[in-house]
């Protein structure tokens, strides 16, 4: 299934998505819980109850999306070079704060996280403020949502605590990254993590096999198999939940794959008027304008 979040007629919804992709029914949820998306109905599953009753079809052209998890329970989780080729080229790039001579592979994964009012929606503009960063670059991503929590999570156990996927663009401003000496700063700017076009469950896409692909002003600047991470979503799950207890919709952004602007030379970071479209198979597309 596809839980999407969106406005209709002006209100916060929460729905499920016709396989078409051309309707969406909304749940019935309570109007108080409406504004956290996708949130309070893993949770409910999480707990063993059914899904909410629906309400009737509205064509999907008449609602506006907003992030399936507009407003996530707490930071969202990331992973920092975790495609080989992407690796290599962000230690050649100078600015890796983190990289050491002939290490350019990381031997753990490494960890860092976006704050939760970083999250936009599809469509809704990321904004470049050229006073503030100069080297506002994209990356495209496959999120896990987790369903079912726990602590001390074994990898072999991992995919039975994944609920499904989404698409986020980790959105890095590369010159806080490198000169504060750790990634949350230029991470975390406001409509830093856009987020979509909605959440699909495991069962309808194989997050361990797809396609990531991101294109700025049409052209391909990342595309890539989710086969190439250095460390796959069940290491991610066992190390993250080793000592941090994960909950019910839990975010972990799963990493990069070679091909982001600061890896050309020289790099192209995004400006005002560019158009970002990540593309991921088995889940959608996220579209989102530069301001
Ligand atoms: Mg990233």
């Amino acid at each position: 299934m596809k839980i999407a979040a969106y406005t209709h007629q002006g209100q916060p919804a929460v729905g499920l998505v016709s396989a078409d992709l051309k309707e969406v029914r909304p749940l019935d949820l309570p109007a108080h819980l409406r504004a956290f998306g996708a949130l309070p109905v893993i949770e409910a599953l999480a707990r063993g109850e059914p899904m909410p009753a629906l309400g009737p079809a509205v064509a999907l052209e008449h609602i506006q999306l907003t992030a399936p998890l507009p407003r996530p329970r707490r930071n969202i989780f990331c992973v920092g070079k975790n495609y080989h080729a992407h690796a290599k080229e962000f230690a050649g790039s100078g600015f890796d704060s983190s990289a050491k001579a002939g290490g350019d592979i990381p031997t753990v994964p490494i960890y860092f996280t976006k704050v939760p009012e970083s999250v936009i929606g599809p469509n809704e503009p990321i904004l470049v403020v050229p006073e503030v960063s100069t080297a506002i670059d994209y990356e495209a991503e496959l999120a896990v949502v987790i369903g079912t929590g726990g602590k001390g999570i074994k990898a072999a156990d991992a995919m039975k605590h994944v609920w499904g996927y989404t698409i986020i663009n980790d959105v890095t401003a590369r010159d806080w990254q490198s000169r504060h000496m750790q990634w949350v700063l230029g991470k975390s700017f406001d409509t830093f993590c856009p987020m979509g076009p909605w959440l699909v469950s495991a069962d309808e896409c194989d997050g361990t096999k797809t396609s990531v692909r991101c294109y700025v002003n049409g052209e391909e600047r990342q595309n890539a198999s989710t086969t190439d991470l250095i460390f796959d979503i069940p290491t991610l799950i066992e190390t993250l939940s080793a000592g941090i207890t994960l909950y019910p919709g839990d975010v972990i952004a799963t990493g990069t794959p070679a091909g982001v602007g600061i890896g050309f030379k020289p790099p192209k970071y995004m400006k005002a008027g560019d158009v970002v479209r990540v593309e991921i198979d088995g889940i959608g597309v996220l579209e989102s304008p530069v301001r």
